[in-house]
């Protein structure tokens, strides 16, 4: 053995149990009760020893709003290392007039030389051409099997598209990820909003009201029984939504969702906080009334709900007061998106394991195992299991944390979660058997980080 972590408790995909894990060329090779010391030993007793992070929901170094998201990959995955997370699929988004397969393979050269964690691209398809259709075979066999597509913003998909997309994906072995709002109510209930004077951030969120978000997913739901494809609702924020993901799923559609910390922890007051605070929480969807929040975590906890990602988009609070303020004072002219990163495994598992809403597998089944199987790299990544890849998270249950943006490693100035206590924290990341993160101290190099090839979609 390489390494051998000893006395942990392991979250393994059948088990938690005490055992001790080997690893050899950056592989598990051998959980078992007890493995003889070789190698570099770390002691993980009383810790959790779970699989790293994977997350599939990111927008690092991506240009939207009309400006640029502040984290590159090195701080993107700096970041994700600090936070337990070694795997990060990206949303690049398509520019006008590029192939998806252009796009991907910029974006790879770009995080080759920077990223820290293992990382893949599922581009955000906005042209909707024969030519862009005719690519996606030939993407999903070279190892690029998920896809995204938006039904609000300049670059949203009509009702055609959406049909074709899931079509062209779903039936070559892929999966599209969607946003789900309904555009043409979200605009109007804008332009009335602010024609009337209604113009602050307080009004981001009752112009994009819940029925918005449930009429799309029932939209996309409806297509996807119809293509008999498979779909994945990105970050579900509303009660109504997730019942009728639940509704579809009890009806055998192949359909998934993910939801996110900001809409499990956080709600709608954050828009009534004062000055200009609320901007920092400016995300689509918006936060909802706090009694959306126990039907999120009865989602994950029944399975309705898949994965939880971060939606990592990291604008700067003070660019998005100066958009906001540039821009003529408009809710609707300020930057959507919000950091997560880093704090997305360590605020799960304060939030749902150390408060006994959800248990440690599940917990890692939604962080790690569902997304790796979404993206097509399951059981590579996301499972502790021989011949897995050795990325690890350590997680100590007793340790003390005040969340604050002074201990986070993004560019960006803050974090939705400031002042949050934490019980547990990472204390050790090891990506392909390397240590990146122990004691809070980096200790790994910039570029390390490998593209992953990825397998098709499977149903689970
Ligand atoms: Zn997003």
């Amino acid at each position: 053995m390489d390494l051998v972590i000893k006395n942990g408790t392991v979250v393994t995909p059948s088990d938690v149990c005490q055992a001790d894990v080997g690893i050899t060329d950056g592989r598990i090779a051998q959980i078992a009760d007890h493995i003889p010391e070789e190698g570099r030993v770390i002691d993980a007793k009383g810790c959790y020893v779970c699989p790293g992070g994977v997350d599939i929901h990111t927008h690092i170094d991506s240009v939207l709003h009309g400006m640029r998201t502040v984290d590159d990959w090195y701080y993107a995955s700096l970041g994700a290392a600090a936070g337990g997370t070694t795997t990060v699929v990206d949303f690049p988004l398509q520019p006008a007039g590029q192939s998806l397969r252009a796009t991907i393979e910029e974006r790879i050269e770009a995080a080759s030389k920077l990223s820290l964690v293992d990382f893949a691209f599922a581009p955000i398809v906005t042209q909707f051409t024969d030519d862009t259709y005719a690519e996606i075979p030939g993407l999903i066999r070279d190892g690029h099997t998920s896809f995204k597509t938006f039904m609000y913003y300049d670059w949203k998909i009509d009702d055609y598209n959406l049909a074709r997309l899931l079509d062209v994906v779903g039936s070559n072995g892929g999966i599209v990820g969607i946003h789900c709002e309904n555009a043409g109510t979200i605009d109007y209930l804008g332009a009335k909003a602010i024609a009337e004077g209604r113009t602050g951030p307080e009004w981001h969120a009752p112009t994009r009201p819940v029925s918005t978000e449930t009429e799309a997913s029932a939209r996309v739901l409806a297509a996807a029984a119809e293509l008999q494809v498979p779909v994945w609702i990105v970050h579900m924020s509303a009660g109504p939504a997730v019942r009728e993901l639940a509704r579809a799923r009890a009806e055998g559609v192949c359909a998934y969702g993910e939801t996110m910390l900001h809409f499990l922890c956080l709600d709608e007051s954050y828009y009534a906080r004062p000055g200009l605070e609320p901007l920092k929480a400016v995300v689509t969807p918006p936060l909802r009334p706090a009694s959306h929040q126990e039907m999120l975590w009865d989602g994950l906890r029944c399975g309705t709900l898949s994965t939880v990602g971060s939606d990592h988009c990291a604008f700067p609070y003070k660019d998005k007061i100066r958009l906001y303020e540039t821009r003529g004072k408009k809710f609707n002219m300020i930057p959507h998106g919000a950091p997560g990163i880093e704090t997305r495994l360590p605020m799960l598992f304060a939030e749902g394991v150390s408060e006994g809403r959800i248990s440690v597998s599940k917990f890692v089944e939604v962080i790690a195992a569902n997304p790796a199987r979404l993206a097509g790299i399951y059981p590579q990544k996301g499972a502790l299991m021989p011949g897995s890849d050795a990325d690890i998270v350590i997680i100590d249950p007793d340790r003390k944390v005040t969340m604050g943006t002074a201990m986070l490693h993004g560019k960006t100035d803050y974090t939705l979660f400031e002042g949050w206590e934490l019980q547990g924290y990472p204390v050790a990341t090891l990506s392909r058997g390397t240590v990146l993160f122990e004691n809070g101290e980096l200790v790994a190099e910039r570029g390390r980080g490998q593209a992953l090839k990825r397998g098709p979609f499977i149903p689970f």
